[in-house]
């Protein structure tokens, strides 16, 4: 068996491991790379893949970065299944349409400049046309079941605790009358994550593929978290000014929305509107409120008990522009949940234009800022950013709080792997930048006597 990374190899974006044997081959996850124009031009260019003997691709999430490129295999001629659970199904099928129509939006944008200068117009990496193709393909899967993906080869997929419909994928492969299990771990939730069970634990591998995201550190206590976070929005309201957070559609905004709840349910925690202002994160809501079987036993007896709806009364949604533009003249203390979660696009930026200059505003930054995106700016503390081509002086509040990412800390990916360790696998760590996996091997090394390998693109990996 021999197994490829074509992404995920020394980074954190464009997950994809090409799986071959004597009788068959499968893809797990085929994300995009992401950050920047380097990545735009990684994802034009498919990997050598021979996809018409492709016999299936198994995702691990919803995630972009993990299937992202599935419209180009498509586009390319595939035409088997992509195995998936269904809340997996249901989440990638927003996430994909969104991307299409960000990447139609931007492609007319820059066509717009193209036609100016007289050049040829460019063409989007895929369209909503190519995402409706890889739909067709879904098949959904149930968690620890065996199923058949290929010949000879089976997958079982476990919770692994990171969004909704989160898997990681137990692969057993028949090769020459021999067996052998292949664990991808795909990104594995914290421990303790509202909403969501916690990751599965596997006995046994052969080989596996352990993400290493954070494996240089752990996570500020959730716990501390949620109180500074409630110290911040007790300042906040007591100023009246608007709250303005930033947030991922997916996962973050449905674990925000519970912990509000929560503190909501205490009863001597002030009440303000909560304005959700993105179609998108309403949508993921929804998935999420419909899958109470992936829920802990905590969500499950709140979702049971009514309580989650009742505390969340507070909550309004805004579909519509137009329902977006009347939050301006909405009077503070409220708190606005809007995308993008980088400040780099999407309605946030309007209420960060309409509220930045002012001092009462404050703005709660939940989740990781990448190099040059406006979120980034405000974390490192600028006091002028630009927003549509205006520059706005930054005069309101900005608290990082750290602790709620939807990413296993260094502890946890030990504890998920310890479990594994006595079976002995040779040990892959993908999905991680250096300064995330080199500590982590490092760790596995002195603990267990693995020499972990640390991939780049391309290389393949035997067993
Ligand atoms: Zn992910």
């Amino acid at each position: 068996m021999k197994i490829t990374l074509y992404g995920a190899a020394g980074d954190v974006t464009g997950s994809a491991y090409y799986v071959q044997t004597d009788s068959g081959s499968i893809l797990v996850d085929f994300g995009v790379f992401q950050g920047g124009k380097e990545a735009e031009l990684r994802n034009r260019k498919l990997p050598p893949i021979d996809v018409q003997r492709l016999d299936s691709v198994v995702l691990t999430h919803a995630h972009l970065d993990h299937t992202g490129r599935l419209p180009l295999l498509v586009k390319s001629g595939y035409r088997n299944p992509v195995y998936a659970t269904p809340a997996t199904i249901e989440v990638s099928a927003l996430i994909l349409y969104d991307s299409a129509k960000v990447k139609k939006l931007d492609v007319e944008r820059v066509n717009r400049k193209m036609s100016r200068a007289g050049r040829a117009h460019v063409q989007p990496l895929y369209s909503s046309d190519d995402v409706d193709a890889v739909l067709k393909l879904f098949t959904p899967i149930p968690y620890n079941e065996p199923v058949a993906v290929a010949p000879g080869m089976s997958i079982r997929a476990l919770e692994a605790g990171h969004i909704l419909g989160s898997a990681s994928i137990e692969l057993t492969v028949v090769e020459n009358a021999k067996k052998k299990v292949v664990v991808f771990s795909g990104d594995l939730g914290p421990l303790g994550m509202a909403i969501l069970k916690d990751p599965a634990p596997l006995r046994f591998a052969d080989l596996v593929f352990l993400e290493s995201t954070y494996g240089d550190r752990d996570h500020r206590s959730l716990k501390d978290t949620l109180i500074e976070g409630e110290t911040v929005i007790r300042q906040a309201v007591n100023e009246k000014g608007k709250i303005l957070v930033p947030s991922f559609a997916v996962g973050r905004t449905q674990q925000l929305l519970y912990y509000l709840a929560a503190a909501f349910h205490k009863g001597n925690f002030p009440h303000f509107p909560v304005y959700l202002d993105s179609p998108m994160a309403i949508e993921a809501t929804k998935i999420y409120m419909k899958h109470v079987e992936l829920y802990d036993e905590e969500a499950l007896e709140l979702s049971r008990s009514g309580e989650l709806i009742t505390d969340l009364s507070h909550v309004n949604i805004s579909t519509t522009p137009e329902e977006s533009k009347a939050l301006n003249d909405v009077e503070g203390p409220c708190m606005i949940i809007a995308g993008s979660g980088m400040c780099n696009a999407g309605r946030i930026l309007h209420h960060l234009r309409h509220n930045l200059w002012l001092p009462e505003t404050s703005v709660i930054i939940v989740g990781y800022q990448a190099e040059g995106t406006l979120g980034r700016q405000l974390v490192d503390g600028a006091k002028k950013v630009r927003i549509f081509g205006e520059t706005i002086t930054v005069k309101a509040q900005i608290h990082l709080l750290g602790g709620l990412s939807a990413h296993a800390g260094q502890s946890d990916l030990l504890r998920w792997f310890d479990v594994m360790a006595p079976s002995n696998p040779k040990v892959v760590l993908s999905h991680g930048e250096d300064r995330g996996r080199k500590p982590l091997s490092e760790l596995i090394s002195l603990r267990y006597g693995i020499a972990a390998v640390l991939p780049e693109y391309g290389d393949v990996i035997e067993r």
